[in-house]
């Protein structure tokens, strides 16, 4: 019945409640994917139910033809709890990041023509990093870096050029007069949890100020909270100039959104662009909440920093224990485990975990994402990583 596009694993779920849950033969799992970074409040969340109860007896959807509060009041909570001013809500991350290519690519050709309408110059060109990933429409994709994803549906669109995440000397001497704009994940989620240099988000920095560049920022893993700082750039020395966020950001309602600062803001006007569904008052009204928690309520301050600080040591305490274990990467709550190519690969400690009552989900470069709710308790860290280091000892 369903199209072919995932190898799903053989099971079927019911129900989950916080960071547990069930198949439909009754078997409990601890859940350690989060939905891929999504449920950052875990499974039934009663302030998730509350928002949707509460918002579904008022208004599910209106359009974007109108204003509705619950819209109105989560552009202002990502505005004023962040570097950037504007926001366009969308259905998912992929919309999200198709939105800041348009943008991008109508701030490039703003920037093409002189005062008399002649081309001077083709400013549209993106640049986008190895391994990253944005999405799977036809412009996402062009800046995902992985050929396997890419090849079998070009083309794709055109004037992107890709550069050698973390190397300095290839992102010189591929930015110049021609690049719109620089995008990249400040910590790589698909291809297994590599953080950008701070020498390399320097080298943005210069690079995109020197040639009047865009730099757009795609938080849809690693934002809204998981790395311990509601946005990724936090943790660097840089603001760009567009974010995408998505996943943690609805708790598992989607919703996705393009946030833009500066010069970045005016580049479109009425009429170009749109969104039949994006930002409703239900969705709103859930992130909303959400944020509530992660903000207000100091989720992401307080128990994203302590939790990713316990997790990250009993990660390093089996990556003592088992010698195939080459790093633990990430930070707060977006951490990996990154497995010896040679002697364990990363799906069959997923799959074993599986079958154990652990769900982890890989990534590439050999990665497993652990990837708990932000509100996860102490002794359901403990539990994972004893049944973690269950599955290592049969490698
Ligand atoms: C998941 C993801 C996307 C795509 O988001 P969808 O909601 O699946 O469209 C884009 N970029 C990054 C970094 C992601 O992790």
């Amino acid at each position: 019945m369903l199209l072919n596009v995932y190898s799903r694993y053989n099971v079927i779920f019911d129900k989950g409640e916080g960071s547990y849950i069930f198949d439909i033969e009754g078997n409990k799992y601890i859940d350690f994917v989060s939905g891929i970074s999504v449920n950052c409040l875990g499974h039934a969340s009663p302030v998730i139910i509350n928002a949707l109860t509460e918002q579904s007896k008022k208004l599910i959807h209106i359009s974007n033809l109108y204003y509705s509060e619950p819209q109105l009041e989560l552009a202002k909570k990502l505005t004023e709890n962040s570097a950037m001013e504007k926001v366009f809500f969308t259905n998912s991350g992929t919309e999200a990041i198709e939105l800041a290519v348009k943008i991008a690519h109508k701030y490039g050709n703003n920037l093409s023509y002189d005062e008399n309408g002649n081309k001077i110059i083709d400013k549209t060109e993106i640049i986008y990093m190895k391994n990253s990933f944005h999405g799977r429409s036809t412009g996402a994709l062009a800046i995902t870096g992985q050929p396997k994803y890419q090849k079998p549906f070009e083309p794709l669109i055109s004037n992107v050029t890709q550069c050698n995440f973390n190397d300095v000397k290839d992102l010189k001497a591929k930015v110049s007069e021609k690049t719109a704009a620089i995008i990249l994940e400040p910590i790589q989620g698909e291809s297994g949890l590599e953080s950008a240099t701070p020498e390399f988000m320097q080298a943005i920095k210069e690079l995109s100020e020197k040639y009047n560049a865009l730099v757009i920022f795609d938080e849809i893993q690693c934002g809204m909270g998981r790395t311990g700082k509601l946005f990724a750039y936090e943790n660097f020395e840089i603001i760009p100039d567009i974010v995408t966020v998505a996943k943690s950001l609805g708790g598992g309602v989607p919703i996705g959104a393009t946030l833009t600062k500066g010069k970045a803001n005016d580049v479109l006007k009425p009429g170009d662009h749109g969104s039949t569904y994006g930002g409703n008052p239900l969705v709103c009204a859930v992130a909303n909440a959400v944020l509530h928690e992660l903000i207000d309520n100091k989720l992401v301050e307080k128990d994203v920093v302590e939790k990713g600080q316990y997790s990250l040591k009993k990660l390093e305490e089996l990556k003592g224990k088992y010698n195939f274990i080459d790093e633990i990467r990430g930070k707060g709550l977006l951490l990996g485990i990154k497995f010896d190519e040679s002697k364990v690969l990363a799906k069959d400690v997923v799959l074993k975990a599986l079958e154990n009552g652990l769900l982890l989900v890989g990534a590439g470069n050999n990665v497993v994402r652990f990837f708990p709710p932000f509100n996860v308790k102490t002794e359901e860290i403990d539990e994972a990583v004893s049944i973690l280091s269950k599955v290592l000892e049969t490698f």
